[in-house]
């Protein structure tokens, strides 16, 4: 069958399997509701597991991550005042992250492909799913210039986010989807200052949870807990900084934060999210419109890459001897990493935040005091956070 695979969605997840599926010498088209600046400059995800890094650079799309990302080994909580480093590193075979900002993962991406001869359409509209229970599955939508499209597939790969059009395609009770609300919300703050520091810091304060995540030279990105059903309007740029110097606040130290423009400001939906099972037909779905997850544990844009890379395997064997198994394996394959992933997300949740219900912030208090000064706590830490 060499109809193309028909892709739709140019995040990580359809930009690698694009890639992958380019070099594998497997027709494909990516369709992408965005325009290249849009996707090429859309600031979200900054930590990448070694893992990922390894696949991207097996195929030769990690020259310019390797050269630029800063790598990662330690992360530091705060709690009470005083500050604890978790060398994360050397508790897991030396393994690091990297922090490279997901809008570069993605304009690497889309350069390899298109320099490869990729077939990649940008600002399309209407996207519609046919026939994906059929041998002969479709898309059909409207090109940048209004004309209407249709591709004929040999398989339909979704990777259109968790609001696309891919999931809802897929009929009433084929599927079974599990949603998990948990009961916080995050205030996500991105601004041009430099990093206040080298590691990535998760404050625990009695106002609520506090992060300093890393990005670049000039641009960091802060979590700040907010009472549920806040809203940005509630925090002017003045509270931000002020919210943020109390809750990372060290006794006995000189640190300090430094400021800077805020560029970005919004509260994140904090919903866990899985699809069992991945496929439908010959509709696969990969990344955040199959799952998604809490940013805690940085773990979303890498389950995305995990996709791309089993289902670029298995369409591979497919196409190349009609092996089925890499097939009829993928969301089985997927799922034991999404479930791993989400469970070590909800663990740091509960562990880093206050809940309304104070014996339920004693308990999270606990666990890291626990992970703090024991080595098997801080051992499961370390596996599950670089990635196992
Ligand atoms: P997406 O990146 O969402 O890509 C889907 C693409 O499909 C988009 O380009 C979209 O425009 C397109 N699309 C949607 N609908 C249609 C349609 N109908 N037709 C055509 N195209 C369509 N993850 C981490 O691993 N580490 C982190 O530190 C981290 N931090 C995050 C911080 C924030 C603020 C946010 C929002 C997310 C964060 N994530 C993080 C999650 C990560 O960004 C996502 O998991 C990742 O983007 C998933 O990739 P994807 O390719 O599945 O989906």
């Amino acid at each position: 069958n060499r109809r193309p695979v028909g892709i739709v969605g140019a995040g990580p997840a359809g930009l690698t399997l694009g890639n992958l599926l380019q070099q594998a010498g497997i027709p494909c088209v990516v369709l992408e509701r965005g325009t290249r600046e849009h996707v090429e400059t859309r600031p979200r995800a900054g930590v990448i597991e070694h893992r990922a890094v390894r696949m991207l650079d097996d195929h030769g799309l990690a020259d310019r991550l390797l050269a630029e990302a800063d790598r990662h080994g330690a992360c530091e909580f705060r709690v009470n005042g005083r500050a604890y480093e978790v060398d994360y590193s050397s508790l897991y075979d030396g393994q690091t992250h990297y922090v490279y900002p997901q809008q570069e993962v993605v304009k690497d991406l889309v350069g390899a492909y298109v320099a490869g001869g990729g077939d990649v359409r940008f600002s399309v509209t209407d996207v519609e799913l046919h026939d994906i229970e059929s041998g002969e599955p479709s898309l059909t939508w409207t090109s940048a210039d209004g004309r209407a499209e249709r591709l004929d597939c040999s398989f339909i790969a979704g990777a259109d986010g968790f609001h696309g059009v891919t999931r809802r395609s897929i009929p009433a009770g084929a599927i079974q989807e599990f949603s998990h609300q948990h009961g916080i919300e995050w205030l996500s703050i991105l601004a041009e200052a430099p990093p206040s520091t080298h590691k990535v810091i998760y404050a625990l304060h009695p106002d609520g949870f506090a992060g300093h995540m890393l990005r670049s030279a000039t641009v960091s990105r802060y979590y700040l807990q907010v009472p549920v059903d806040d809203t940005v309007d509630n925090w002017s740029d003045e509270r931000v900084w002020t919210e943020l110097h109390k809750r990372f606040a060290l006794h006995d130290s000189d640190w300090s934060l430094t400021e800077g423009r805020i560029i970005e400001k919004r509260i994140l939906d904090m919903r866990s999210h899985v699809v069992e099972p991945m496929n439908h037909g010959n509709l696969y779905l990969l990344g955040d419109a199959a799952h998604i997850i809490t940013p805690v544990g940085a773990k979303g844009m890498n389950l995305a890459l995990h996709d791309a890379e089993v289902l670029a395997a298995a369409l591979t064997a497919f196409h190349r001897s009609g092996d089925e198994t890499g097939l009829n394996e993928y969301s089985d394959t997927c799922l034991r990493r999404v479930w791993r992933a989400q469970e070590f997300s909800q663990w740091m949740v509960f562990m880093i935040h206050r809940s309304p219900e104070p014996f339920l912030s004693r308990l999270g208090q606990a666990r890291l005091e626990h992970l703090i000064g024991s080595g098997s706590s801080a051992g499961y830490f370390a596996q599950n956070y670089v990635g196992p």
